[in-house]
């Protein structure tokens, strides 16, 4: 087993290398971590992996040596110096320099149709972690699985069954894209800088059919954000706050119909119950 501690400080060693914390650079150290990132993955040479993050190249050298293909995309340009270095001499590697947030990952994946499946693997940058996770899912991308490292407290939100105290407004966003599952919990001690926070990976495999029937998918989507806006608020007040419809009689009406109590709150809901309350409030205002 080869030994990332050392191999992760040989190398900011040699670059003269010092994490920057504001682009959540945690350097992953641990083996098992990265053994069991991989084989959540199941990756073969049929498969694209697009890498967000690869930093120093810890994890994409385990990639490298199972997928058909890694695209990495890093932001920082002093990890691409490094990256470039260890990894030009593999066929299958491509390495973009962007932030993640601003490439067209509907085009990439366009571009390499070939591969019969797209997978994202990342030790994600914590920092961005909602918005990439809503980015990969929202833009409806052909990919089959998300294999992803991230902060536990937000691990837990993710993988909470929508409708258990746990749920937050991503619960009910990742659900409906996707079928999340725990991987493995990674302590602090894991990366180098130790981050203030454990971390888990987890798993979302991607669904092929919506779970639910939507009239109006943005609607849903601004209910939920609304719902969650103020944790200890009831559904009642979000709506109102959240301007979805302004009068309160015309809310408790539809909380009549569908057998909700007045002081019901966001997470009380089942993903189900948001869908049947986004189609009556688009009934009344469509
Ligand atoms: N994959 C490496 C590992 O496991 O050790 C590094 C993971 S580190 C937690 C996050 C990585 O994401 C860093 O290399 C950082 O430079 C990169 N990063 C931060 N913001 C980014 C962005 N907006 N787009 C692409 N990469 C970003």
């Amino acid at each position: 087993m080869k030994d990332i501690l050392k191999e992760t400080k040989f190398l900011m060693k040699k670059y003269h290398l010092t994490a920057n914390k504001r682009l959540g650079q945690n350097f992953l150290i641990d083996n098992i971590a990265i053994e069991k990132i991989v084989e959540a993955s199941n990756i073969s040479c049929e498969d694209i992996i697009i890498e967000i993050g690869p930093g120093l190249g810890t994890l994409t050298s385990y990639l490298l040596e199972k997928a058909g293909k890694v695209i990495a995309i890093e932001l920082d340009d002093r990890m691409i110096g490094i990256l470039k270095d260890r990894f030009t001499l593999y066929k299958n590697f491509e390495l973009i320099q962007n932030d993640v947030l601003k490439v067209d990952l509907d085009s990439i994946i366009k571009e390499n149709s070939n591969f019969k499946t797209v997978k994202i693997v990342a030790n994600l940058p914590y920092y961005i972690t909602t918005p990439i996770i809503m980015k990969l899912l929202e833009e409806n991308l052909k990919i089959e699985s998300i294999v992803v490292m991230v902060q536990k407290e937000v691990a837990q939100r993710i993988v909470a069954i929508p409708g258990s105290k746990f749920s937050g407004a991503i619960t009910y966003s990742v659900h409906f894209y996707a079928i999340p599952s725990e991987v493995t919990l990674v302590p602090k001690t894991s990366f180098i800088p130790e981050p203030e926070v454990d971390s888990e990976v987890i798993k979302l495999d991607i669904r092929k059919n919506a779970p639910i029937v939507l009239d109006n998918k943005e609607l849903f989507f601004k209910i939920i954000k609304a719902s969650f806006m103020q944790r200890r608020k009831t559904l009642l007040n979000g709506l109102r706050n959240g301007k979805i419809l302004k009068n309160k009689e015309e809310v408790k009406e539809i909380f009549k119909k569908l057998n909700f109590t007045d002081n019901i709150r966001g997470e009380e809901l089942t993903l189900e119950q948001f869908a049947q309350l986004s189609n009556e409030v688009n009934k009344l205002i469509s």
